[in-house]
């Protein structure tokens, strides 16, 4: 039988995302052969274990990169520079190293001078996830039918990006090639917006006077709960985000507090046919989207 695609894969942070990822390593033998583990937590490296989701579990992400041919990173982007300085020398000349940070440009400028020559580094980002966090929340189906954007830097091997894009293929996921500036401020509207928005409302409401506040909770079966799901969202994960994708993130902020503002004006003056139009164009462009 042929060998498998990576005889030896490390993977760095076994939450939700690093774990969905050894999972779909495991069930296929012919993409990966050995697979070590590492996490910075001695806990959860034991439940990984108890998974049977790695061959190996190492609290020092230097031994667990050792001899490995794919290194995948999947931490908080705050841990990212550290940890690639930590691994830098450790890693095996024409091995490939990607990661999963929800954010491109602070990424690579993080990470990419820690790389050494000989060593393919292959961006990326699943744009997959829940709630949730931790070893046991992952699960093998999290990226299927779901985008995975890439973004090596000009140059890159095409032969090693083909090798990523395989890897997210097996995985289910389709696969797009951006532009990391370009993928931050996509990410921004589509993902950081809608969070950071879901993270005031429920702080707004958290604010208000006790009587309110209770009702608030008994009757969120509405809107608000549908739309504040993602505020139960890992605090770290979007710390790291907002602070990593600033520029981006503030523009929107910017453009977004405009509209808003023509809202508040729209509504004080009984604009009913501006309310009428803008509501109509919303409901048709969300109509598109599945
Ligand atoms: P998580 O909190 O579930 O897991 C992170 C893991 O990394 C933890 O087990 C933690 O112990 C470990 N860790 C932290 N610092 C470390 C270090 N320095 N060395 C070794 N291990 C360390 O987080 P997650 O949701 O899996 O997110 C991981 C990455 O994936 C983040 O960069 C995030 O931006 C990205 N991402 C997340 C989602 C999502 O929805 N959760 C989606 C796409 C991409």
């Amino acid at each position: 039988t042929a060998p498998p695609l990576f005889p030896r894969v490390a993977l760095v942070g076994l939450g939700l995302i690093g774990s969905s990822l050894a999972r779909v390593l495991r069930a296929d033998p012919t993409l990966a052969g050995e697979l070590v583990a590492a996490d910075r937590s001695p806990a959860v490296c034991a439940r990984v274990l108890e998974l049977g989701l790695a061959d190996r579990a190492e609290t020092d992400p230097a031994r667990a990169v050792a001899g490995a041919d794919l290194v995948i990173l999947a931490v908080p982007i705050g841990a990212c520079a550290d940890l690639a300085a930590a691994i830098g020398p450790h890693l095996k000349p024409g091995a490939i190293l990607t990661d999963v940070g929800s954010v491109k440009q602070a990424v690579i400028r993080d990470v990419a001078p820690q790389v050494p020559d000989g060593v393919h580094f292959v961006p990326g980002h699943p744009i997959a996830g829940t709630e949730h966090s931790g070893p046991d929340a992952g699960f093998a189906d999290l990226f299927r039918g779901r985008w995975c954007i890439l973004t090596p830097p000009p140059g890159t091997d095409p032969a090693a990006v083909a090798k990523v894009v395989e890897l997210w293929r097996r995985a289910g996921s389709m696969i797009e090639v951006m532009e990391p500036g370009h993928h931050d401020r996509v990410l921004a509207i589509t993902s950081h917006l809608p969070h950071l928005i879901a993270y005031t409302i429920v702080g707004t409401a958290t604010d208000l006077e006790e009587h309110l506040k209770s009702e608030v909770i008994r009757f969120s079966a509405s809107g608000f709960r549908d739309f504040t799901r993602i505020a139960a969202s890992d605090p770290v994960m979007w710390r790291d985000i907002f602070l990593n994708n600033r520029e981006a993130v503030l523009e929107i902020i910017q453009r977004f507090t405009e509209d808003l503002t023509a809202l508040q004006r729209a509504i004080r003056w009984g604009e009913a046919e501006t309310l009428e139009q803008l509501f109509t164009r919303t409901r048709d462009i969300r109509r598109g989207i599945i």
